[in-house]
């Protein structure tokens, strides 16, 4: 069947994220998508490993899902949010405020997860501004992170791993620890926290704040790290007067067994980002939650408002979206999804390890990943998994897989068959 001819348009003009123009890699064209499959333009079905980047937590088409949007169409698409409110965003924060940890109690809507993590970083730096304290203007960060890809953000990536290293000279000079080595699985050493608490022993009255992903280091290399260094961590912050920003923008709503990964540490941040499955995949959202101190602290002080606000802050269409979504999730067996998503990932993909190409093979929750010992050539591997019937998109040297909390047993063996096949192919 002939390509569609849309898909020459995209070929010349259209951008894809980190891609080349007129690149030679391969764009695959998907037509429709419900459930776990993606449906290409040619006939064929996808089983999506990727849930879309983490988002897509209920699979596609999803009835509720599809329902909060028509009806919320019918009602209104957007309307600023700048002196105006509507039921949406209420109801959404409402149930963003109930199921985060208790602390957190207010919350910035953002349109997409750079843009919360931005947000989430002049908070810290506001915060400590209307203290009377506005040289506590730093951050520190561990290594391996990714919190996104605008300026601020690209800041705190890893500069090696975090895909902005050509722009190190530009960005402001943040701190940055050692990468925690103690995985999710090991035993606790607390050399592993000695650098980390080093720099802020020595830099603590200039800084303002620590962001982390908390447990699982997502697109900075897709690790998973001890409970207890999140611990260790927030005792540090609490002793030295920083603020703890955990980016939940990746594992947030379940994807590490937990409904929030700092719930495996029993740690609560003073801002926490939400994104990607905040609307189930359906529209861009995202949230920044904060406590009553930063909130008030920040609005009592000189400017004394929070010098933020996007033109589609809140678009009631999202939220209404996301408030079902979240609704959803909270009626479903999801703890059990993830647990056989984990269980189905472990069986499936442990074989690997005995391969010599394969460096680790890793699972928490519903994320399984094979690190392989050589970088990826996504122009070859890319389609092999297409022939296969799925839809895996490796980078560096990780195939990984985060699918939807519906899929099946057997759809979960195909698509870790599907990975062992590709993966004992590469040499
Ligand atoms: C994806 C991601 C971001 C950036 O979100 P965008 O919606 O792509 O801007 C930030 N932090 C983490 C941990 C992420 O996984």
């Amino acid at each position: 069947m002939p390509a569609p001819n849309w898909l020459d348009f995209d070929r010349q003009h259209l951008w894809h994220p980190y891609a080349a123009m007129n690149s030679d890699l391969p764009v695959f064209p998907v037509v429709a998508a419900s459930g776990v499959r993606l449906k290409l333009a040619d006939g064929r079905e996808l089983i999506d490993g990727m849930a879309s980047w983490w988002s897509a937590i209920h699979g596609y088409n999803v009835p509720e899902l599809n329902a909060a949007a028509k009806s919320q169409l019918e009602k209104m698409a957007h309307v600023m949010f700048g002196g105006l409110t509507h039921p949406a965003a209420a109801e959404l924060g409402q149930l963003l405020v109930e199921i985060t940890p208790e602390p957190l109690q207010h919350v910035f809507f953002a349109d997409s997860g750079s843009v919360a993590v931005e947000v989430a970083l002049k908070m810290a730096l506001q915060y400590w501004f209307s203290c009377g304290r506005p040289e506590k203007n730093r951050l520190l960060t561990i290594r391996n992170g990714y919190h996104g890809d605008t300026f601020g953000a690209m800041a705190v990536c890893d500069p090696d791993t975090g895909m902005h290293g050509i722009w190190s000279n530009l960005l402001p000079r943040h701190l940055f620890a050692p990468a925690p080595q103690c995985r999710n699985d090991n035993e606790w050493d607390d050399g592993d926290i000695a650098e980390l608490e080093r720099l802020v022993e020595q830099h603590h009255a200039e800084l303002a704040a620590i962001i982390l992903e908390p447990i699982v280091q997502g697109a900075g290399g897709m690790r998973f790290y001890a409970p207890e260094y999140l611990r260790r961590v927030r005792a540090l912050c609490n002793q030295y007067e920083l603020l703890l920003i955990a980016d939940e923008i990746a594992t947030g709503f379940g994807r590490s067994g937990r409904l929030f990964a700092c719930e495996h540490a029993g740690v609560s941040p003073d801002i926490l980002c939400l994104g990607k499955a905040l609307t189930g995949g359906y529209l861009t959202l995202a949230a920044t939650l904060t406590t009553a101190r930063v909130a008030e602290t920040l609005s009592s002080g000189s400017p004394g408002v929070f010098m933020h606000g996007p033109t589609f802050m809140a678009n009631p269409l999202a939220c209404a979206i996301a408030a079902a979504s979240v609704r959803l999730l909270l009626q479903s067996p999801w703890q059990r999804r993830v647990a056989a998503l984990q269980q189905g990932l472990e069986n499936g993909l442990t074989p690997c390890r005995e391969l010599p190409q394969v460096a680790d093979v890793r699972v928490l929750g519903g994320i399984g990943v094979v690190e392989m010992r050589q970088p990826i050539n996504l122009g070859d591997i890319g389609p092999k998994f297409v022939e296969r019937g799925v839809w895996v998109r490796p980078f560096g040297r990780l195939v990984y897989v985060m699918p939807p909390y519906i899929m099946s047993d057997a759809d979960l063996a195909v698509l870790t068959g599907a990975i062992g096949d590709v993966v004992s192919g590469i040499h």
